[in-house]
This record gives structure tokens, sequence and C-alpha cells, in this order.
């Protein structure tokens, strides 16, 4: 089937900006964060079984999820936590996987900002690390969220580490300099891939 590159970093890295970079060459993308959302959405088996499980308080009256009520919920619950997760996690995983056979590009990129802490990267043929110094995270983010640098630490200290990201990377792209370097480190990343997935007829 489909050959399938995880493409993961930490908050502010990149992601977003290289993803789009691969779309632009024409490949698919299947984005967690989308599939996170879309398997939640109005009318779907995800919404029904939350609000089976916390009651309709946890929508909005517009019939929507309440994302922050839930995040409330289940903020010192532990146990709610788990809950969710084992409902969502498996359902997320199932998407993306028909999202990447349902593809038509040579090969897929999977956007999953969490790969490896959530263990997705057991799904996924090749991993891709975009890599930036945390100094550098938090400057990026602070300018694209107009957040507290102390929030964006937060959350750069409850991801995996950068050593350790990298360790585990097959692939790492450099997002310290030019967005043009960038583009040059992904047109080569692409080619690769193309050879890779078996589909370049050169
Ligand atoms: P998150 O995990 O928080 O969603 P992300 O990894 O998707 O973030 P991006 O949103 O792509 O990261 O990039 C973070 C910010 O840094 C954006 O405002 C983006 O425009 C900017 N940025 C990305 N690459 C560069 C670069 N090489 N030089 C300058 N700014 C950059």
């Amino acid at each position: 089937s489909k050959f399938v590159v995880g493409l993961t970093g930490g908050i502010g890295s990149g992601k977003t900006t290289v993803a789009n970079l691969f779309a632009a060459e024409g490949i698919t993308l299947v984005d967690a964060d989308i599939v996170a959302r879309e398997v939640v959405a109005q009318g779907s088996k995800g919404l029904e079984a939350i609000v089976t499980h916390f009651g309709t308080e946890i929508l909005t009256p517009e019939g929507e999820l309440d994302r922050a009520k839930l995040r409330q919920r289940i903020f010192s619950h532990p146990k709610e936590r788990e809950w969710l997760n084992q409902l969502l996690h498996p359902m997320i995983r199932q998407e993306m996987l028909a999202q990447v056979e349902k593809a038509t590009s040579a090969y897929v990129i999977m956007v999953v900002p969490l790969l490896f802490e959530n263990g997705l990267d057991r799904l996924v043929n090749r991993t891709l690390v975009v890599d930036i110094s945390p100094e550098l995270q938090i400057n990026r983010t602070v300018k694209r969220d107009n957040v507290d640098a102390s929030q964006v630490n937060n959350i750069i200290n409850s991801q995996l580490s950068r050593s350790e990201k990298l360790a585990r990377a097959d692939d790492i792209i450099d997002n310290q300099g030019e967005i043009s370097t960038l583009k040059r480190e992904v047109l080569a990343l692409h080619q690769r891939y193309l050879q890779l997935s078996g589909t370049d007829n050169a």
C-alpha cells in the first residue's frame, strides 16, 4: 500500500510551513489535528459517545462540542481523560489510515504534532522531524499567537525533548534559517521520498 512519511516537530517548529511546501509539490497531507476535529464533528459517532458519557451540557447552544468545557471536565480527572483518549485515539488512527488509502499522490505526508508521544510513528514508513532550538520555538510562537513566552515554554516541556525527537527521526529538516533554505531542503526530501515510494519513473 501507500508510502507514508510522518511529519512531526515541537510547537512552533514549522510543521505547517513544511507540510504546505510538500503540498505545493502535489503531495496529499493527512493532518492529525484536522482528523481529531472530524471525529467529533456534528453527527459523528465520536460526538454521540461523548454526549452519552458527559451529557448534553458538553455541547454549545449550536450543538457542537464545547472544547473548553471538555478540557475543563478532564483537566483534573485522569480517568475521564483516559476514557476520552481510549474513545478518540482509535477513531483518529482509523480515519487517518482511511485518508491515506484514498490519497492518489506518489506518497502521503501525515502531519502529527505528537507522533512519537502517541505512538503514531508505528503507522508510518518513515519519520521526518522539523528541528529548531527552544529559543526559536518560543520567539516564533509568541510572534504568531501573541501568547506569553512562559506558556510556550510549558508546552515545550510537556512534549518529547528535542534530543529524543532527533534520536528517533529518520530524516531531519533544520528550520532555523530562511524560508528559501527550507524550500531547498523540502525539495531534496521530496525527490528522496519519490524514490523510496518507488514511483520515480526517471
Ligand atoms: P504548531 O505546532 O504550534 O501548530 P507548527 O510546527 O505548525 O506550529 P508553523 O505554524 O509552521 O509551526 O510555524 C510557526 C511560526 O513560525 C509561523 O508563524 C511560521 O510562519 C513561522 N516560520 C516557520 N518557518 C520559519 C522560518 N524558516 N523563518 C521564519 N519564520 C518561520
